[in-house]
């Protein structure tokens, strides 16, 4: 879907770039508006923790700010939030980055794949990427200049890329590989084997690799493999790392890069044009996180995994077949056997039965036929949810026999 700009100017036609009108509005904020204007309803829609941020980090930004920290930072981020941070990577992943040089501190991984994009692909460069991915990767790499090549990350393949299919897609204009598990929307997380073959493609091909983690403590009953821990990978790879749904800090706006010296720096140089820093009592609040946050991130995994369990029984049950989700906070069943199109399925499950939940294709075309839950809600709400949502299905799976 295009958009068809009403403001015309003489000279140049549409006032908007080719690159803003080649991108699809996301599919999710339809529904948003959609919600805002129906009592009742219960979301499964978007994808954000519904904890509130753990009082201690909280606490940790007040306190900044009565001290009077409300300055810009350096460019990089507050060196003892690098300093941490290289700790926590090196004693989770057993990877070693120079805070002075290697690591960014940005607004969120949105804005950190924004400049590792931004930093590295030159017009015409193709970025391979799954198709089911995060709606922002196909859009970025427009906005870069870049062209987005799909790579099938299907329930056949338990929604995982095949080392094998990215590698069919590479052409002499191949840049970089972006990948992103435990992955949004699917709950897909790649083992160190399969991970391990993907980088032996970008080893072989001298490809660049975008490894979006913003989901690496969210696994369950698997371990995250960190893509630059892989042998030879930190030297090719450009790490995207947050806050926003580990420690329940989305508003917070803070996330980072790390990846080779040369790489941040040229990634520094966009985020100063644009941003300077992020903000310094969101860094505060994130030094605490890494500092004394773990108990807190444990305790809402632990409850993620209660979710997810009734979340993906409940939906197998009322006859949505699901895959079970390994990280994240997704499931993503299919709603095939109700007849309906993806986004028949959630306009009329809002409409008729109150429940938010997002079409598949709004993630790629390969969604067709499927929806994304969340499950980043209250139990009594998923549960809620299930109920509606077995009327929905039996209703209109009678119809369709
Ligand atoms: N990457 C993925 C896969 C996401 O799901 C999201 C948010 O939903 C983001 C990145 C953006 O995260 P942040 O809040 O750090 O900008």
């Amino acid at each position: 879907m295009t958009i068809t700009p009403k403001v015309r100017l003489k000279r140049a036609g549409s006032p908007l770039s080719q690159r803003v009108l080649q991108i699809p509005p996301s599919g999710i904020r339809k529904f948003f508006d959609l919600m805002a204007s129906i009592e009742g309803v219960i979301s499964l829609g978007v994808g954000e923790p519904d904890f509130v941020t753990p009082w201690r980090l909280r606490e940790a930004a007040i306190y900044s700010l009565e001290q009077g920290y409300t300055m810009y930072t350096s460019n990089y981020g507050i060196p003892e939030l690098r300093e941490e941070l290289a700790r926590h990577l090196a004693r989770r992943y057993g990877v070693e980055y120079d805070p002075e040089q290697e690591l960014l501190i940005t607004v969120g991984v949105s804005e950190a794949l924004d400049l590792a994009l931004r930093a590295t692909i030159d017009p015409g460069d193709e970025v391979i990427g799954p198709d089911l991915g995060y709606v922002a990767y196909q859009a970025d790499v427009i906005l870069s200049g870049g062209v987005y090549v799909p790579v099938p990350a299907t329930a056949e393949n338990e929604f995982k890329i095949m080392a094998s299919d990215v590698e069919a897609r590479i052409t002499e204009r191949t840049k970089a590989i972006l990948i992103g598990y435990p992955s949004n929307p699917t709950g897909a997380v790649m083992t160190r084997p399969e991970l391990a073959q993907v980088a032996e493609v970008a080893r072989k091909h001298d490809l660049l690799v975008l490894s979006d983690e913003i989901y690496d403590r969210l696994v369950y009953g698997i371990e995250h493999t960190c893509f630059p821990s892989l042998p030879g990978m930190k030297e090719r790879t450009i790490l995207l790392g947050g806050f926003s749904k580990a420690y329940a800090m989305t508003g917070w706006r803070v996330g980072y890069a790390a990846a080779p010296a040369e790489i941040i720096e040229a990634m520094m140089k966009v985020h100063q044009y644009t941003i300077m820093c992020a903000p310094i009592m969101s860094q505060m609040a994130a030094l605490e996180a890494l500092k004394a946050g773990e108990a807190s991130v444990q305790e809402m995994v632990a409850e993620y995994d209660r979710r997810r369990r009734i979340m993906v029984k409940g939906l197998n049950e009322i006859g949505l077949q699901c895959h079970e989700p390994k990280g994240a906070f997704y499931a993503f069943p299919s709603i095939k056997s109700t007849g309906l199109s993806s986004e028949e399925f959630a306009e009329r499950l809002l409409r008729e039965e109150k429940v938010v939940v997002v079409h598949g294709n709004t993630f790629g075309e390969r969604g067709e036929g499927y929806v994304r839950c969340c499950y980043a809600t209250s139990l009594e709400e998923i549960e809620e949810a299930l109920q509606r949502m077995g009327r929905f299905v039996n209703r209109y799976q009678k119809a369709g026999t």
